[in-house]
């Protein structure tokens, strides 16, 4: 079974997201729990914790299907030390958030080197501080995005995103969401039956299916391998509807939160529902 949703709006409070989430017909959903481009952020309050939880519950969507995204702002790779406390401070009260909700997941870019230092250096970094953060909280697994490759941020190869996952001392609670425009902008076409069922073979060889805890479906207005990140709607893009008919039809893709982040929310209700369609 699939559940598919949006990255929602929670702007007015977190529960928001969960009736956004309801009006377009989603099984599963997205969502900032702060300004995702500010460092500061107002401890959630008891009434608007209560609110989320019930909300989430009358919405039959499970915590499990909802997954998080953290602010754009975090580089937990950061070469400046001080910076990247800066990171792990906000990253660790982006965790806190979800454990206080009674979320599992939160989903993050894994982060930048910034020409500074070098690829191992910035991925031991990041496993680093992934495992400083999950020794001070619990019940909340961290969900490496694999990226576009723009700029310098690295998880765009499934090695990056392995070497990660190696190095993090609870297995338990880290994962992977593959993101289907980053990952065609990185060099991963999934555009063909073939193709598809290569990447997805690369995939479980280099990093495992059992990783895989979400998904971002988005179609991609960039070529593959530009490593230039631009959503577009589904079957809209370079990508083509075919690939999206493959995960639809793909099991390993089952009970995992499959979200949309296309660029046109007003389609969001028709694009879930094509994506449904799919479904042979
Ligand atoms: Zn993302
Ligand atoms: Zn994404």
């Amino acid at each position: 079974m699939k559940y598919v949703g949006a990255h929602t709006s929670a702007s007015g409070g977190v529960f928001n997201a969960i009736s956004h989430a309801q009006s377009i017909g989603a099984k599963a959903f997205a969502l900032f729990t702060k300004n995702q481009r500010r460092w500061d952020a107002k401890p959630l309050d008891t009434q608007t914790i209560d609110k989320f939880k019930k909300l989430l519950e009358q919405s039959k969507i499970f915590p499990r299907h909802v997954l998080p995204h953290d602010s754009y702002l975090i580089n937990l790779g950061h070469p400046e030390d001080e910076k990247r406390e800066k990171s792990m401070e906000a990253f660790l009260d982006e965790v806190k958030r979800c454990e206080i909700l009674g979320l599992e997941k939160l989903n993050f870019h894994p982060g930048s080197h910034l020409k500074q230092i070098d690829e191992e250096i910035c991925l031991n970094r990041i496993a680093d501080a992934m495992n400083m953060t999950l020794n001070k909280t619990s019940g909340v697994s961290l969900v490496l995005e694999n990226t576009a490759g723009q700029g310098s941020n690295l998880g765009w190869k499934f090695e990056h995103l392995a070497y990660i996952i190696d190095k993090v001392e609870d297995k338990g609670r880290v994962g992977v969401c593959l993101d289907t425009c980053h990952m065609f902008t990185a060099g991963y076409d999934i555009r063909t039956r073939e193709a598809y069922d290569i990447t997805m073979a690369q995939f479980e060889n280099i990093v495992g299916f059992k990783y895989l805890k979400g998904m971002h479906l988005n179609d991609s207005k960039p070529a593959l391998g530009s490593h230039v990140d631009r959503h577009d709607s589904i079957g809209k893009g370079k990508i083509g509807l075919d690939a999206f008919k493959f995960i639809m039809n793909d099991e390993r893709m089952d009970d995992i939160p499959l979200i949309l982040e296309t660029i046109d929310e007003s389609i969001w209700a028709q694009e879930i529902k094509l994506l449904y369609s799919l479904v042979d």
